[in-house]
Order: C-alpha cells, then structure tokens, then sequence
C-alpha cells in the first residue's frame, strides 16, 4: 500500500525542526519504524520533518563525568561499532545486535526505537534497565531541555511522555561495578521480539526491564527487591507472584496465549539472573 499524502522538509538546524513540529510535521529520523506504518497506513502523519540534517543533534556518543550521551541520530550500527560500549554496557550491544538486520541497524536510530515505543522495542527495554534519561525540548521552551527518566517515559501502547517535544539524547549514568544481560525470545532471527527482558545489576542494585507482557515496556520493582534483599528463593517466589495474568496484560496477537508470554519472560529473567555476574 503506498502511504496517504504527506509533506515533507528537511530543515539544517534544530529551530526549524522545532518550528516544523509546531506546525504539526512528525520528526522522522531513520525512518524504520515510521515509514513501515505510513505504508500500511496505520500511522497518517500530514507532515515529516526530517532530522537528518539537523546540525544540533548528535551522532556521537560521548561519556563526560561518568554519563554516556547517546546522541539523537546515534544509528543502532554505530552503537555496536563503540569501543566502551561493549565493554561497559555489552547488554546494549546485544540489544541493537538482536534489532533486525544491518541495512535496518544502519538506518534505525536508538532514540527512534525509544520514541516508536513499542511495548517490545529492543532499545527502550535494555534502556529501561539503566535508569536512562531523555532529554527533549520544546518547540516554545528556547533553550530549555527536559530531562525524562525512561520509567515515566511510557505511557501506553506506542506512546510517550514527549508531548510534542523533540528528544534531543539520552543519557546513562556509569554504575560501578553494574553487569547487565538482555535476552529475548523470537519467532526468528530478526523478528520483533516476542518478549524480551533486560536485567542489570550492581551492589545493592537491580534493575528488572520487560517487554511484551503489558502495552509499554515495564520494570518489575517487586522482583528488583527480592534481588537486593532475598535469596534465590525470594526472586522466584516474586517472579512467579508478579507474573501472572491480571496483573499484566500482554498484547493481543496470534504468536501466545498471556500465560505463555509470562510464562517466557520468567524463563528468561531467570536465565539473564544466572547468566549474569553477580558484582562483589
Ligand atoms: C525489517 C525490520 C526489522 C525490525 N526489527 C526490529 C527488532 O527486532 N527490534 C526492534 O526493537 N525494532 C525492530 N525494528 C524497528 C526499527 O528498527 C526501530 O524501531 C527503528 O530503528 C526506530 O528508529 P528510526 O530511527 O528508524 O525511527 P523512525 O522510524 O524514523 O521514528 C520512529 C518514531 O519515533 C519518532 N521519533 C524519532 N526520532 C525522534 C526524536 N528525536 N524525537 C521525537 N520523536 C522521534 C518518530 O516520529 C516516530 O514516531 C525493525 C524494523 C524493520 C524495518
């Protein structure tokens, strides 16, 4: 199908971008989640403004003061090309390595695939394990820039806190000592995942990220507890009393039932648990 009609620009700096989103023009940015849903119609923006050429925003990733910046036009490939980043936080490497194939992990961006929002985007599950933040700012705010942290940033199914702003990066702060494991089940090898779970962990610190058992991605701070706090049999106690039916509720499709999906993101949290170092 080919998409409705739309207009589109491609402003070079990032007040026109802001003022093309003041007159209602969707930011594209690598366009592999967007241009996908204009074809089957099932998203029907009137206007694109394209970020490409938009001078401000990134496509470096810096690390200052112990927090990584991902910048707005960061493609998935050039994460998996960064030195530290596999050392550091190889869980978000193997995230953008399960997302697609290379000519989409060339094009898709990292902030793209947080603000597409789908309940199993790679990116916005592993992410939701660091404690990220967005930055964003507003197309009346000058140069004001927000900062949001990943777990308000979901709202529901495919939607975000952003309100009409444009994410400008994200930032990570550096954990001593934090070791993290994504995991996710597919159907086949550059499928959206069908659950997909994230789980980091430092002294005194855990972080349990889950996508594809309710409309957004989520944390689970029940099991996160019982990971500091417990023992083993804590955490199995919390993961099979959260995750059950009623409390979450996965989206419909043909691929499983609710209790297979919870069924597999106990699977793989416990896996990610013992895959995962424990730090000193
Ligand atoms: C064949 C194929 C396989 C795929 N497999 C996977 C997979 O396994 N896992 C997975 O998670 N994804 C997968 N995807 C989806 C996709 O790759 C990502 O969601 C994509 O990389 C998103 O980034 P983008 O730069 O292409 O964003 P776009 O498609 O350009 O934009 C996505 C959304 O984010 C908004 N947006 C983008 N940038 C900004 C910004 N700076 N500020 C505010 N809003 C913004 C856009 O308006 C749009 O709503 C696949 C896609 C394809 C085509």
């Amino acid at each position: 199908m080919r998409p409705a009609a739309f207009t589109y620009t491609r402003p070079a700096t990032l007040a026109d971008a802001l003022r093309a989103m003041a007159g209602g023009a969707v930011p594209l940015a690598g366009g592999q989640s967007l241009l996908p849903a204009m074809r089957l119609r099932s998203a029907t923006p009137q206007a694109l403004v394209d970020l490409a050429g938009v001078a401000e925003l990134s496509d470096a990733i810096t690390c200052n003061d112990d927090i990584l910046t991902i910048g707005a036009r960061v493609t998935h490939n050039a994460l998996l090309e960064h030195a530290s980043l596999a050392n550091e936080w190889p869980w978000l490497r193997a995230a953008a390595h399960a997302l697609g194939d290379v000519q989409v992990r060339n094009l898709g961006t990292v902030l793209g695939n947080v603000c597409w929002a789908d309940p199993r985007a790679n990116m916005a599950v592993a992410l939701l394990a660091c404690d990220a933040l967005v930055t964003a700012v507003a197309p009346s705010h000058g140069d004001g820039v927000d900062r949001i942290a990943l777990s308000d940033f979901f709202t529901g199914f495919r939607s975000h806190a952003l309100n009409g702003r444009l994410a400008t990066s994200i930032e990570i702060k550096r954990r001593v000592g934090a070791r993290g494991v994504y995991l996710e089940f597919s159907r086949q090898r550059q499928d959206l995942a069908l659950v997909n779970v994230c789980v980091v962990r430092a002294a005194q610190y855990a972080r349990v990220a889950v996508g594809g058992i309710d409309p957004m991605p989520v944390r689970l701070p029940e099991v996160e507890a019982a990971i500091v706090d417990g023992d083993s049999g804590d955490v199995v106690h919390a993961l099979h009393e959260n995750l059950v039916r009623g409390r979450h509720a996965p989206p419909q499709d043909h691929h499983g039932t609710d209790e297979y999906k919870l069924g597999l993101a106990v699977t793989l949290i416990k896996r990610a648990l013992a895959l995962g170092e424990v730090p000193a």
